[in-house]
């Protein structure tokens, strides 16, 4: 589904150096699958991303999509951002229901699809809401929220649960599987919590420490489907 072949990324210092973030990725991701990719701070997993969702190319290497040599943005995938996604000046009604009208939903049910998404993050009673008038962790569902709703074939979260407390986050992990093992989407997922990452995944991806980071592990889990975040977490036996 999703191919990295060779793939390097060098960004161009203010100086005018040459600053190479990505140096020899090869990743292979399948139809379905859950990836987590995790590594230090800097090391180029958020460009690794957005390479996949084609919001730049790679300056070396190649991104395949289903086969297909990846030029400009990516039509399957939909991220969900360290920073937020929300429009400040519109409300979480519509915030949600914004991809739906973008693919032409009529107004009435793509706000009775966003009423259930918005209660499936945790969120409703706060539909009128504008983003600055809520916590950078309901903001994060909202994010959430806005992105599953067009079940994207391909997922690409960057640290989309680092802010929310433990109960809620462990609410949209199980949300998230949930939503994954009925779309089969390919979910690529980015943290800096191994446990997290060990939890959800059937694999998880190590890259290496920047600058020039490649990819360090590849580990492969093996977790009984359909999976509870709960239970692998708590499981003694794991
Ligand atoms: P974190 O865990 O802190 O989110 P990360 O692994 O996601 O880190 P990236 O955001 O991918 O790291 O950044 C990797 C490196 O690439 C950093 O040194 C960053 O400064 C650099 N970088 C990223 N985007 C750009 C850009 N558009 N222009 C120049 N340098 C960039
Ligand atoms: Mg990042």
């Amino acid at each position: 589904m999703i191919e990295l072949s060779g793939v390097c990324k060098d960004f161009l210092k203010p100086s005018g150096e040459v600053h190479s973030v990505l140096r020899n990725i090869h990743l292979a991701v399948a139809k379905g699958e859950f990836v987590s990719i995790v590594g230090p701070t800097g090391c180029g997993k958020s460009t690794t991303l957005s390479l996949i969702a084609g919001f730049e190319p790679p300056t070396q290497g190649m991104v395949r999509i289903r086969g297909e040599t990846l030029q400009g943005i990516n039509p399957l995938a939909a991220c969900v951002f360290q920073t937020e996604n929300a429009f400040p000046w519109k409300t979480v009604i519509d915030n949600v229901s914004l991809g739906l009208r973008l693919r032409g939903k009529d107004k009435r049910e793509a706000y009775a699809e966003a009423s259930r998404w918005i209660e499936i993050v945790g969120l409703k009673g706060f539909e009128g809401h504008y983003p600055h008038q809520l916590s950078g962790g309901m903001r994060k569902r909202v994010a959430l929220a806005q992105t599953l709703i067009v079940q994207p074939e391909i997922l690409l979260m960057d640290e989309s649960f680092s802010a929310l407390d433990v109960h809620t986050r462990h609410l949209m992990e199980n949300e998230l599987l949930k939503i994954w093992e009925e779309t089969s989407a390919s979910v690529i997922f980015i943290t800096h919590d191994l446990e997290e990452a060990i939890a959800l995944s059937d694999r998880v991806i190590v890259l290496s420490a920047g600058p020039a980071a490649t990819v360090k592990g590849d580990y492969k889990i093996h977790l009984p489907r359909p999976r509870n975040v709960a239970e692998v977490r708590f499981d003694p036996a794991f």
